[in-house]
């Protein structure tokens, strides 16, 4: 089946555009983790329409409500991937799903990597995008720095170029859930204190003092971002952000941002609002498609 508007991210912008698109009979999937960033939101007394403080959790449980009351689904699966044909493959841990437009509406969760030269050898060894540079690391000895699915994924990906791969966890405990995959990588879970090298990383030295060589360290830490989709599609960013136009179109044609991770006034009435006009926007896509038959 291919849906009309694939949504990714169930915070206030993806939902605030599912309720646009579900309203105008469209086919709306909703792909999401629960785990939006206002529900660490306790008090919010800047947002229209209450007029006493309310949490976080409650609005989000409220929109929740709204949506499904409309017939919206929300599948809690984790986007790993966006592939772009004809229509739009995307990819789950375990699923592919299809439409005809897409919103990213990931939020801009701040992922905080305490490594030593994390930086410094961005572009000299240290990528995020395995599509975009995986080929650059044939047959070569590669880490990929995660511990979730992403993580599994991304190093998935990496076994066409090698099969010298290493998932570093940095201390973290693994969360995989797809357990095929687990045994065909090693899983190394020491924390790392810094990478080094002369101009490209050669090693990564862990807080024991032990290190290990290696050519190149992939970024797949935590859950996959509008960062990693927008590098490996091309889509146009901006100091981390999604570049989107005033319609929340993409340089992508039938492709979507809003929301925090367009990078614009972090605030539930920004996400809202852009939700509301890339959901308006997605409809007169998808109709325009309909009508060139
Ligand atoms: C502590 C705190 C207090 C705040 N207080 C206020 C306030 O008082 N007033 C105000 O206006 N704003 C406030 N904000 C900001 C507000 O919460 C955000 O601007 C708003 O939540 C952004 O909405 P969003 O939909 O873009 O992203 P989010 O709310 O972050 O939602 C993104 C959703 O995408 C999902 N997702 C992410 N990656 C994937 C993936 N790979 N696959 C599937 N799903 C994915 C997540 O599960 C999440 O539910 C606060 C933020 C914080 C952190």
């Amino acid at each position: 089946m291919i849906y009309d508007a694939i949504i990714i991210g169930d915070g206030p912008a993806g939902i605030s555009a599912a309720l646009y698109t579900i309203r105008a009979n469209m086919k709306t999937l909703i792909l999401g983790l629960g785990d939006s960033v206002l529900k660490k939101a306790l008090k919010v007394e800047n947002y229209y329409g209450f007029s006493e403080p309310v949490s976080g959790e409650k609005l989000i449980n409220e929109g929740e409500a709204q949506l499904k009351r409309l017939g919206g689904v929300i599948l809690k699966e984790e986007v790993i991937g966006i592939e772009k044909e004809d229509v739009f493959h995307v990819k789950t841990v375990n699923n592919t799903y299809t439409a005809h437009s897409v919103l990213i509406a990931t939020g801009q969760k701040p992922v905080n990597i305490k490594i030593q030269n994390l930086k410094r050898f961005e572009g000299k060894g240290i990528s995020y995008c395995t599509t975009c540079d995986g080929f650059f690391y044939r047959g070569k000895k590669v880490g990929v720095l995660g511990f979730k699915d992403f993580a599994l994924h991304e190093a998935k990906e990496l076994l066409s170029f090698t099969d010298d791969i290493t998932i570093f966890t940095n201390g973290e405990k693994t969360d995989f859930t797809e357990e095929s995959l687990v045994g065909k990588f090693e899983i190394n879970k020491k924390l790392i204190s810094a990478f080094e090298g002369e101009e490209f990383i050669e090693k990564i030295v862990f807080e024991d003092g032990s290190e290990i060589p290696v050519d190149g360290i992939f970024i797949a830490y935590g859950t996959a971002s509008s960062i990693n989709f927008a590098l490996k599609m091309g889509i146009l960013t901006k100091e981390q952000a999604i570049v989107a136009n005033s319609n929340q179109e993409t340089n992508i044609p039938g492709l979507y941002a809003a929301g925090d991770c367009t990078g614009v006034f972090k605030q539930i009435a920004v996400a809202v609002g852009q939700g509301a006009i890339a959901g308006k926007n997605m409809i007169e896509y998808v109709r325009s498609l309909r009508k060139q038959g």
